[in-house]
């Protein structure tokens, strides 16, 4: 999106529609007398390019059932210990756990649905039967293709969450008090407990523990692009009683689960927590869902951005820092590889590579382009503030301060303002790749990924640009 600074334009940053779907919605069969309890959600199209190759090397041998059960195991046995040491509640192995072969006509009929082909597409947790229940047919062995283990990992590990929710009371505390309890609320508490059990695996892999589902950091960032494909529909409102959270949302609950462990999700609350999807800015906002042409895009983000930029280096006392018009040639020599749009350090410039910046607007949307040029900009007004423009701390500032320019946008007093999807877009060319993070001569920390690089992000979204050292 953006609507345009000045005049009547409204102009769309738009997804690319880049993703398989993952067969169909996500979000639970028709409602048992209890109802239903969550699902993932379901999966959208567009953000995330599916260019990771699976991350499977590690199981070999393990059909897709294999993942499923080892993952159940694993999940049990993680929250037999996790849920009365962390929240003092003892945990109930989950009762039913039930993957349903939907391509089956004489499979038997599932809990909570009223037949197995129902469930297509599906995963879900029904409290009514204390079941997890999944498609065993098309949507595991399709995250399992496509992102390795991890992707039966974090589906199965949100639906747990969602157990853990009725074993701690969640469950009566929303029909006591729906408004503070939304859909959104909840699934995102789950989100923040697969986000532990992340946490969990990656440290019992760490520390050679047993594990029969290693997690490293390339399974991490497969886990958080699996999740990514069931992020919400362009448009859904956070209050939408389906809604699940846009990728931005969605990954920072997982973020928050890996960090801060199963008490912080308990303690997850509608106040202390803000979900980003916003209505379309107009219908047209909403009809042009195609890109906005680099030819505007880039003038638009870039000439918000050196505002932006000059008033935070002018606000640390340094007067007349005066940051750059774009321009597509000459080339920097001396700049690296950071990508399609680079900061050249040697006349203080932001040089953007058209064709590349085309070619990701067609894999991950316009927004991902726009946040490798304000990273840039970055770069140029930590130069402007007699701060270093290279280091690895400089790349972490630049993906901060990328964040913090962006957070504006959500909710903006006049001018720019965030369309659906372009937090989805910026979290897809921060997963996939290490552009935002280079610093002045195209130089990256090699320990910091996808994971990483959403942390220094969100860092700045929520803390604004005192966050990010500058
Ligand atoms: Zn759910």
């Amino acid at each position: 999106m953006l609507r345009a600074r000045r005049g009547t334009t409204t102009v769309a940053l738009v997804v690319a529609l880049v993703v398989g779907v993952l067969a169909a919605a996500c979000t639970g069969p028709a409602p048992s007398p209890a109802g239903t309890s969550s699902s993932t959600g379901n999966p959208a199209t567009a953000g995330v390019a599916a260019t990771v190759a699976p991350v499977d090397p590690t199981l070999p041998g393990r059909t897709t059932d294999d993942v499923a059960r080892l993952t159940v195991d694993a999940l049990q046995t993680y929250w037999r210990t996790a849920l009365p040491g962390r929240l003092g509640t003892p945990w109930r192995d989950v009762t039913t756990i039930a993957p349903v072969h939907v391509d089956d006509p004489s499979a038997p009929q599932p809990p909570c649905a009223a037949k197995a082909a129902d469930l297509r597409g599906n995963a879900f947790y029904c409290p009514a039967a204390d079941a997890v229940v999944w498609d065993a047919d098309v949507l595991l062995p399709q995250l399992r293709e496509r992102f390795g283990p991890a992707g039966v990992v974090v589906v199965l590990a949100h639906e747990f969450g969602h157990a853990v929710q009725t074993r701690i009371g969640v469950d009566e505390a929303q029909r006591a008090d729906p408004a503070a309890h939304p859909t959104i609320l909840l699934e995102a508490m789950s989100d923040c407990y697969a986000g532990a059990v992340i946490r969990h695996l990656v440290d019992a892999t760490a520390t050679g523990g047993p594990v029969d589902l290693p997690m490293r950091a390339a399974e991490r960032d497969a886990a958080l692009r699996a999740l990514v494909t069931f992020r919400d529909p362009l448009g859904t409102l956070a209050a939408d009683t389906t809604a699940h959270g846009n990728a931005f949302d969605r990954l920072s609950a997982v973020e928050d689960g890996y960090d801060s462990g199963p008490t912080a999700c308990a303690g997850m609350t509608t106040a202390g927590r803000d979900f980003t999807q916003r209505r379309f800015g107009s219908a047209a906002d909403r009809a042009r869902n195609g890109d906005l042409p680099l030819d505007r895009l880039v003038p638009a983000v870039s000439g918000d951005a050196k505002a932006w930029f000059e008033g935070l280096v002018a606000a640390r006392g340094i007067a007349g820092y005066s940051a750059p018009d774009p321009r597509p040639a000459p080339p920097c020599a001396d700049a690296g590889p950071q990508g399609p749009v680079a900061y050249c350090a040697a006349d203080g410039g932001v040089v953007t590579d058209l064709a590349a910046l085309g070619a990701l607007q067609q894999r991950s949307g316009d927004f991902a382009g726009a946040t490798l040029l304000v990273s840039r900009y970055a770069l140029a007004a930590r130069a402007g503030a007699t701060l270093s423009a290279t280091g690895y701390d400089a790349g972490r500032s630049a993906v901060c301060l990328a964040g913090a320019w962006t957070a504006r946008l959500v909710d903006p007093t006049g001018g720019f303002g965030l369309s659906p999807g372009d937090l989805d877009e910026a979290v897809a060319v921060l997963l996939d790749e290490d552009w935002a993070e280079t610093d002045a001569v195209g130089t990256v920390d090699p320990a910091d990924n996808g994971f990483e690089r959403l942390g220094h992000y969100r860092r700045g979204f929520d803390g604004g640009p005192g966050a990010c050292g500058i």
